[in-house]
């Protein structure tokens, strides 16, 4: 079962081959969409057009016209073309989940990130080190207290531990040191004054 609009689209883009293609606009102007919804008659017709696909009707598309498939090979082609669009998407999405490191993260360019053999270049939870390699750098990043390394060496340690891992492990104990002698009179003046006998 059809709906009115989708019963219309489907008359008019089935008349139009590969070699004669018809845009989401000229549809909606035959069928008067753009009157009553002018500025979403593209949307309008994108979502009409992928009912009818899921419905079942070859309606491929080629540059920003539709067609109506009229052999197998016009239809393989399409799907072919269809399917690296959405493995592109999904690669780009699992991308995405795995940048949550890289949020509020600070870039600078290689040039100045290989002069320092390891450098912080994000602060709080997750932190983030880059670690210079022997070929290429590597991230180590630093989630609720627990370290992991972009290396390879990393991902098949069993003690969940690499050199760059211990690099900044060092780092953070000498960045720490640090903080300590910045601040001198905090924690040893405490200790002196209740330690001290009445
Ligand atoms: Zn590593």
């Amino acid at each position: 079962m059809l709906t009115h609009l989708q019963n219309k689209v489907l008359l008019i883009v089935s008349k139009h081959l590969k070699d004669k293609p018809i845009t989401g606009k000229e549809i909606s102007e035959q069928i008067g969409l753009m009157d009553r919804q002018k500025f979403k008659e593209g949307a309008d017709i994108r979502s009409i057009i992928s009912a009818l696909r899921i419905k079942g009707y070859p309606i491929c598309a080629i540059g920003n016209g539709y067609f109506y498939a009229d052999t197998y090979t016009e239809l393989t082609r399409y799907i072919d073309s269809f399917q690296a669009r959405i493995d592109a998407q999904i690669q780009a999405c699992d991308g995405l989940k795995k940048s949550y490191p890289n949020i509020g993260r600070e870039f600078v360019s290689e040039e100045q990130e290989s002069d320092e053999p390891i450098r912080k270049v994000r602060r709080g939870n997750p932190e983030v080190w880059v670690v210079k390699g022997s070929k290429k750098n590597h991230d180590v990043v630093i989630t609720n207290m627990f370290y992991s390394c972009t290396c390879e060496a990393f991902r098949f340690s069993s003690k969940h531990k690499c050199k760059h891992t211990e690099k900044v492990r060092i780092a953070k104990r000498d960045e720490i040191k640090a903080e300590q002698a910045a601040a001198p009179s905090l924690f040893p003046l405490t200790f002196k004054h209740t330690n001290q006998p009445n």
